[in-house]
């Protein structure tokens, strides 16, 4: 269906950092499959382990207990603050799982009757009904009126106002069963979270028996130099969502859940794919190989080449840029408004200096490259940067 804007590209091969289309071109990726492919293309461990999956059992049912999956569930509770999991298939639908055990959680522990959730402006969390409802983007609610009631939207980073809202929800008792928020906001615009603004955030949360659930579908697993993002920020979340790294291109999802906020008992909720043997080896394999490789450390040292190099464009192209801003190796590149070009003409230009780079909105141009990425492909990618900035003469 007609659903994308897609490149002029079939691409049709991978190794490590780099794609080739069928026209046998070679490109350095930057985009890794949108925070995805952490471990890059074809990677030897990915191909081994899975190639051995396949040979052995690739998707049974979840009517019956799945090692993979619990060895993967072992690996998250042990690396980090939550304590259940549950596997699905992707970032909105870990999403959804959120939601419904908010809304649960909302109705036991607090008596709503009906819960709100709270979640922040340009923030981004999928597209399925209820997580395109929570997503703070008007644009990408229009036309699909009317959309799933509940949801309430503050501000990114404004306490002031997140207050105001709480305030205003609370006013004749209890109403909001969770905040739902992007420790950084990705697809919104490449913004990091305030730490002040987050420790705030958990303290009225605590206070108020409100679930605390952080949405880390594109800051998860690595990419930020550590496994999580909440740990940028000091907190520690109730409930946390992961996608996109989690399977290093791979269909996997999950809902990882502290204590006792995990609310959910047999037949509340169910995916049948969701955590499927082969799902599940491509998600251990990626948390091994991230380990084995001390990728987190690559991700802080090319994390700060990478921002060390763009904030070397911005000195030099004045008149395109205005900033860096990220955390790790999901950098974003903000654009003047009115420089001319936008950040998706940028992606669109990059092409033809082989360099696959992604927009995030109108005005940021965002780089999300695998984790393994080496210091002379990040060398590279800011040289090919240099060129497409060097070519590009604003309108
Ligand atoms: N949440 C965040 C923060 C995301 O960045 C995305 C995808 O970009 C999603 C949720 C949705 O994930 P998926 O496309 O796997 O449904």
């Amino acid at each position: 269906m007609n659903t994308y804007n897609r490149f002029p590209l079939r691409l049709e091969r991978g190794s490590g950092c780099w794609v080739w289309d069928q026209d046998g071109r070679r490109f350095l990726d930057a985009v890794a499959g949108i925070a995805t492919c952490c471990l890059g293309h074809s990677d030897r461990a990915m191909r081994r382990a899975l190639s051995r999956q396949l040979g052995r059992l690739q998707h049974v049912s979840n009517l019956y207990n799945i090692p993979e999956q619990e060895e993967l569930a072992r690996w998250i509770v042990q690396h980090s603050c939550g304590d259940s999991v549950f596997f699905c298939n992707s970032g909105a639908e870990a999403n959804e799982a959120a939601i419904k055990l908010a809304r649960k959680h909302g109705h036991l522990r607090r008596g709503i009757e009906r819960p709100v959730i709270l979640t922040a402006a340009a923030s981004f969390h999928g597209r399925t009904l209820a997580a395109v409802t929570a997503t703070g983007q008007p644009k990408y609610h229009r036309g699909f009126e009317p959309v799933v009631d509940g949801f309430d939207y503050f501000p990114y980073n404004d306490l002031d106002a997140f207050q105001s809202l709480l305030e205003q929800h609370e006013a004749n008792g209890p109403a909001v069963a969770a905040v739902l928020i992007e420790p950084l906001q990705g697809e919104g615009g490449v913004n990091p979270g305030d730490k002040t603004f987050f420790r705030e955030l958990r303290r009225l949360c605590d206070a108020n028996e409100i679930l605390l659930i952080l949405d880390e579908v594109q800051v998860g697993m690595g990419r930020t130099g550590s496994w999580w993002g909440y740990q940028q920020l000091d907190i520690e979340p109730d409930a946390f969502s992961l996608a996109k790294g989690l399977g290093g291109g791979h269909a996997v999802g999950a809902l990882v859940v502290r204590g006792d906020a995990d609310v959910f008992e047999p037949g509340d909720h169910a995916s049948t794919f969701g955590g499927n043997p082969f799902a599940c080896r491509a998600g251990l394999t990626v948390a091994r190989e991230i380990e084995r490789r001390n990728l987190l450390r690559n991700v802080q040292e090319r994390g700060t080449q990478l921002q060390e190099g763009l904030n070397g464009l911005v000195s030099r192209y004045p008149h395109l840029f205005l900033g860096v801003r990220g955390w790790g190796l999901l950098q974003g590149l903000v654009l003047r408004p009115d420089c001319g070009v936008t950040a998706p003409d940028l992606a669109a230009a990059a092409i033809d200096h082989q360099l696959l780079l992604v927009a995030a909105g109108p005005n940021v141009l965002r780089m999300v490259p695998p984790l393994i990425i080496s210091a002379r492909e990040v060398r590279l990618l800011l040289k090919r940067l240099d060129a497409i900035c060097r070519t590009t003469s604003p309108t």
